[in-house]
């Protein structure tokens, strides 16, 4: 922590690994004295920058932007853009470094990354956006590139921005590559991609379910968030026969008990991605359901809590409450979710829990399926991807049973994720030299 003074979600990411890889390397002396973890922990690269833009009242505004490159071992160095008011680098680096273990898992070639800036895109024009979309690219496009680094989306960067940042690479390189991924379907994007992270959290769900004999029909489900990974997450469930009850943006939750179906799924869609509007405006068309300002949908009696929002945003005394209400499965859609405290929880009472590292990996392997096809100039089919998708979560699911199954019968995901992550890896880095 001297080495990274003020970076506590770095620390708190770090620390979660190294809690579970220690003991492993001290097993296993191939992975002893060759500082593999501390390398892991040291990004390769950092880079910082100003961003300067024009806002549609013609002052100049002034935002840092952000790419870290922290692992190249296994591929390049893949991970996506937030454009947040909380971003810093303790944020970025956090996210590049479970990045890193994530991509592992998918089995796919990519190393870890992650950037963004403290841009807020609330409340701004599209010209706004496009602005600042093509004033960051300018900067970043000299670090990245198709065999170097591949941004994607993540927190306020979804098609649009892409679309923008896309733009605005062309023209300057002159060349058309797939050097972003959650590209649109019209110059180069993945069917499946703007769903594969919900969709997979779902499926990895659904197995961690089959291992009690159950699945999710009939199950009532609480979901945060309502952005990306929330609505696609909310859609799986609904196809599998679930419930869906809660939804949130961070000025707190709605509670429709009688359950989020289709078509009111389709009028969240449109508030938030249409209007950019808040979710307390589902109440404007289904007025029986309930909105909770400043709340968090935790306290709401569940089988299966599935948290899309953001990090930290499950503290002790709400997995408590979780646990007692009698929830018996978490699969973290978001990165980092659930704090130290809420894992412990989730861990003393044997619940399932799945770490973002392993359920939420299907919307980059599926990132990596969009780079696939760019290479080969080919779009593969809904069924296709999906298949795929499908495919990988559950060979995620199969790795952390092979690592993380107890003598006790029970399944340490955190575990099973972070040693299966941390091998491949380690096997090339090692193979690698020191470089
Ligand atoms: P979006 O921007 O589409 O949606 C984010 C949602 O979370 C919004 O509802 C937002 O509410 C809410 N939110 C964001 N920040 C906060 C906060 N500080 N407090 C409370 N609520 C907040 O992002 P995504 O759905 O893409 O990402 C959600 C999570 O999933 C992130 O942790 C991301 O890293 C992770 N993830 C995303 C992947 C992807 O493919 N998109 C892949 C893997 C992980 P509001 O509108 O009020 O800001």
């Amino acid at each position: 922590s001297k080495r990274n003074p003020n970076e506590p979600e770095f620390l708190q990411a770090v620390h979660e690994v190294a809690e579970t890889v220690i003991p492993f390397i001290e097993n296993n002396p191939r992975y002893q004295n060759k500082m593999l973890l501390e390398r892991m922990a040291e990004p390769e690269r950092v880079i910082m920058f100003r961003v300067n833009w024009l806002d549609d009242n013609g002052e100049v505004q002034v935002n840092r932007g952000y790419r870290i490159q922290m692992n190249s071992a296994i591929g390049p160095y893949k991970g996506g853009l937030r454009f947040h008011p909380s971003v810093n680098l303790s944020i970025l680096k956090f996210l590049a470094f479970e990045q890193t273990f994530k991509n592992s898992l998918t089995t796919l070639a990519m190393g870890g990354g992650k950037g963004g800036a403290d841009f807020d895109p609330k409340g701004k024009s599209d010209n706004e956006i496009m602005k600042f979309c093509q004033s960051f690219m300018t900067e970043l496009s000299k670090h990245i590139g198709a065999n170097t680094d591949v941004p994607a989306g993540d927190i306020g960067v979804g098609g649009r921005e892409i679309g923008f940042m896309y733009g605005q690479y062309k023209r300057l390189r002159n060349e058309f590559t797939g050097v972003l991924t959650g590209k649109g379907m019209s110059y180069g994007g993945s069917l499946i991609r703007p769903e594969a992270t919900g969709y997979g959290c779902v499926y990895f769900a659904q197995s961690m379910l089959s291992t009690k004999d159950t699945s999710f029909k009939g199950k009532t489900v609480v979901i945060s968030g309502s952005g990306n990974v929330a609505q696609y997450a909310t859609e799986k469930v609904i196809q599998l026969g679930g419930k869906v009850v809660t939804l949130s943006d961070s000025s707190g939750y709605i509670y429709d008990e009688a359950g989020i179906d289709a078509d009111k799924l389709a009028y969240v869609m449109e508030i938030k991605n249409e209007r950019r509007g808040r979710i307390k405006e589902y109440l404007d068309k289904y007025p029986d359901a309930k909105y909770v300002d400043g709340g968090q949908p935790w306290e709401v009696k569940c089988d299966v809590a599935l948290p899309c929002a953001t990090q930290n945003e499950i503290n002790g005394d709400e997995a408590k409450m979780l646990i007692n209400n009698g929830c018996m499965a978490v699969a973290e859609g978001a990165n980092m979710p659930c704090t130290p405290e809420a894992v412990t929880a989730f861990h003393n009472a044997k619940l399932l829990f799945a770490p973002g590292k392993a359920s939420n990996a299907g919307g980059v392997a599926t990132s990596g399926l969009e780079m696939s096809q760019n290479s080969l100039r080919l779009n593969w089919t809904r069924e296709e991807v999906d298949g795929k998708l499908k495919e990988i979560m559950n060979d995620i699911h199969e790795a952390c049973i092979k690592h993380g199954k107890e003598a006790d019968g029970h399944i340490d995901y955190v575990k099973g994720a972070n040693i299966a992550g941390f091998v491949k890896v380690a096997e090339a880095m090692l193979a690698q030299g020191v470089v």
